[in-house]
């Protein structure tokens, strides 16, 4: 058996100080060997994954919410396709979170989140979340200081009545560097298969780049609970990042321990005519 990442190395404990500008988002800190080497552990932790998965369902009693945050070209949804590529497509589902529209303005901006938390038995995916009501909404004003101030109280209720209630919350931010950004930024203009993805308001928002930090830095600080912690994750590397969070989805799944059934009574030796 390889050695395991122990993931409490990526997560940010209650009270910490966080430097996101001091973390090297191109680390490779603890990984269990080089790409290749780092890539065959990750084959055997989706296989583990799997499994976990499987019981969580047959269990049927409690859940996993995952949140994914990060800037553009963050590494989100290649996090999401290579990290959940081995599991069952029944038992994940991805939930994504765009601008709300005019319909979910008009509800309080818990609403349309609460709607997409995860049932009994279920793994999700918040990719974006909750926490652009701190991140972009702080970073371009859509409302005023006293309201976003307010919000992490909210956040931090709504995420202990999801605790409360049976699920299970891991938070990860994967952390890149301005420079990776621009980087990937640049490749969705050059490569053809990446170029529909482009999207000039990424540049704009690239502007942003220091007030988005501090908008993390503050939600993490303000929110990272021992019933939900966040996680920082170095993104720069695709193969360590999803190293890293299967590490972190694992080790979750694992301590929640979930148990396939007892078989009902009276069926031990039943033979199927
Ligand atoms: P993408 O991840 O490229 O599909 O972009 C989704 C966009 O939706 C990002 O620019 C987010 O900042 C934006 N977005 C998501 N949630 C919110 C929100 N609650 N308020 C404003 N913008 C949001
Ligand atoms: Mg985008």
């Amino acid at each position: 058996m390889p050695k395991r990442a122990s993931s409490d190395r990526w997560r940010i404990a209650p009270r910490a100080k966080l430097d996101l500008a001091a973390l090297d988002a191109g680390s490779k800190a603890g990984a269990p060997g080089d790409k290749a080497a780092t890539r065959m552990v990750s084959a055997e932790l989706r296989a583990r994954l799997d499994d976990l998965q499987a019981r969580l369902y047959a269990e049927g009693s409690r859940s996993l919410l995952l949140v994914l945050q990060g800037m553009d070209a963050g590494g989100k949804d290649g996090t999401i396709r290579s990290v959940f590529a081995g599991v069952n497509p029944q038992g994940v589902r991805v939930a994504t979170f765009k601008p709300p529209t005019s319909h979910e303005l008009a509800h309080d901006f818990l609403w349309r989140v609460h709607a997409q938390a995860p049932a009994d038995g279920e793994v999700t995916v918040f990719n974006r979340s909750h926490y652009e009501d701190v991140l972009v909404v702080r970073v371009h004003n859509l409302v005023p200081e006293q309201v976003w101030r307010g919000r992490y109280a909210h956040i931090r209720a709504f995420e202990q009545l999801l605790h409360d209630e049976g699920t299970t919350i891991v938070k990860v931010l994967l952390h890149i560097s301005k420079e990776e950004q621009r980087r990937r930024l640049q490749a969705r203009l050059d490569d053809p298969r990446k170029r529909w993805k482009f999207d000039r308001a990424d540049l704009d928002e690239r502007l942003y780049w220091d007030d988005y930090q501090q908008a993390y830095q503050d939600a993490i600080i303000r929110t990272t609970a021992s019933h939900a912690p966040w996680y920082v994750v170095p993104g720069d590397r695709n193969w360590y990042r999803d190293w890293a969070v299967l590490s972190i989805l694992v080790k979750t799944l694992e301590r929640m321990d979930p148990q396939f059934p007892e078989a009902p009574a009276g069926i031990e030796g039943l033979i199927v005519p």
